[in-house]
């Protein structure tokens, strides 16, 4: 193992230094829209730095309009550069983004910060008052869980209310419970929650029509951009207020703004109970958007990442009803890796979702503005990230859960630079 990998070494380096003689000759793919770039923090931002030089500045005349979200910087401008950068992204239409820190009272020692920041992903995502997809990449030799899952599943979770901004009350001893609304002329509408005979446990819970417009909207939106079929799913049949309130908004909707369209793609919305609706999920074969209310959201979503096989492998991307878009990987900012490249120790991150956040945001930006090539560059580079793997070179966490039997294991360059190598050969073709 440690001899070939000292070949492949030696061997990525001539390679590189050839490119690089026959860099100037290339003609790079023009831009015409600056891409949003937010800039973020760790092992993660080193990744950027290295994706950049090595994968994108050689091909493209990159044009970005720049943003530090940093925590540094965050700090230094007591977060007003993640409000600019989410203003940016509605201006431009198109952000890609890097992993932040989200601070702890850990980080608050760490980076001597004046304030516990919020994080950064909500302060964007309530700005564009966005639904965040996340879809896991596939490669042969990574086999998931359920093994007829061969198409990625995307799931999409509502983000506002519910559990989330629930009020609780401990109920200590015996005693009426009761919901109350009051209207602003003062009308109140009073159900009857509970008799307590003795003590027990009181939630209310709430949503509001406009946010739930906002999710569905988005959710159709995504689906006819990337043509898949949409399922959602909510317990209407027992909640037959709240939950069904969420059923009937997205059939109006649908109904009233999408289905011709869906019609036309040839693609469906399918409505189904949330019991239903897993069994079926376990049995598919996946290639479908996965619209989940928050809880259903935040416990699937880990679900569908585990059984796909690895965090390092699922992208995000953050989508507005008004269709603005803002990709990023799932995973954080590799913070162990990071402190491991500080003490000068070799690093094996995965830079795959990083890469994918990046070619999401450039083929969005080449639809957009009618560049064929950099839609072709973007699929190029996806496709020479997943054959890379499949060719058997990859970071240390992939071999872990590839059935590939003679795995190279890179460090974090290497590995970036092997995708070069196989974008070379794809991009000559
Ligand atoms: P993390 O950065 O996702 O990493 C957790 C562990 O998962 C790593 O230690 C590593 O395992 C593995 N891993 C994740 N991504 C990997 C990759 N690309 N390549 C190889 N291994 C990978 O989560 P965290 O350490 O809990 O969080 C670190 C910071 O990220 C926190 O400050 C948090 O606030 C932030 N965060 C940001 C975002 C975002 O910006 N979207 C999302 C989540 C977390 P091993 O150590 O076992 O190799
Ligand atoms: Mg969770």
């Amino acid at each position: 193992m440690w001899f070939v990998r000292c070949v492949k070494q030696s061997e990525l380096r001539t390679i590189n230094m050839e490119k690089r003689k026959e860099e100037k000759a290339v003609e790079k793919i023009k831009m015409t829209t600056p891409l949003v770039e937010m800039d973020g923090d760790e092992m993660t931002r080193i990744l950027w730095k290295m994706i950049k030089d090595e994968l994108l500045l050689p091909y493209i005349d990159l044009k970005t309009e720049y943003y530090d979200l940093g925590l540094e910087y965050r700090n230094e401008t007591n977060d007003q550069v993640t409000i600019d950068s989410a203003e940016a992204t509605k201006k431009y239409g198109v952000a890609v983004k890097c992993a932040t820190i989200t601070p702890n009272a850990a980080r608050m020692t760490e980076y001597n910060l004046k304030e516990m920041w919020k994080s950064p992903n909500g302060t964007i995502r309530a700005a564009l008052d966005g639904t965040v997809f996340r879809a896991p990449i596939l490669v042969k030799g990574i086999v998931p869980y359920v093994k007829n899952w061969t198409k990625p599943i995307t799931i999409a979770r509502h983000a506002y209310g519910d559990v989330y901004k629930n009020t609780e009350i401990k109920v200590p001893v015996a005693g009426k419970a009761e919901l109350v609304f009051t209207a602003e002329d003062g009308t109140e509408t009073r159900e009857l929650i509970h008799n307590f005979k003795g003590s027990g446990i009181l939630q209310g819970i709430h949503n509001t029509d406009e946010s739930i417009s906002s999710f569905a909207r988005a959710c159709f939106g995504y689906a006819i951009d990337t043509k898949q079929d949409l399922w959602f799913a909510t317990k209407d049949t027992i909640s037959k207020k709240y939950d069904h309130n969420f059923k009937d908004i997205f059939q109006e909707i649908y109904d009233a703004e999408y289905k011709d369209k869906f019609e036309e793609l040839g693609i469906e919305y399918f409505y189904t109970l949330i019991d239903d609706a897993v069994a079926r999920v376990i049995r598919s074969e996946g290639g479908f958007i996965w619209a989940c209310k928050n809880y259903d959201g935040d416990v699937m979503s880990d679900m569908v990442a585990t059984a796909y096989g690895d965090l390092s492998m699922m992208t995000s991307v953050l989508v507005s009803p008004s269709g603005v878009y803002e990709y990023e990987a799932a995973h954080g900012t590799v913070q162990r890796h990071y402190y491991k490249h500080l003490k000068g120790e070799e690093t094996s991150t995965n830079s795959i979702a990083t890469i994918f956040a990046w070619t999401g945001a450039l083929r969005k930006r080449g639809e957009l503005d009618g560049i064929d090539e950099l839609v072709e560059f973007a699929d190029k580079l996806e496709k020479a990230c997943i054959k890379t793997v499949e060719d058997g070179k990859m970071t240390k966490s992939l071999s872990l859960i590839s059935t590939c039997e003679n795995p190279v294991i890179l460090n974090s360059l290497e590995f970036i630079q092997a995708i070069r190598e196989t974008l070379d050969t794809l991009l000559e073709k």
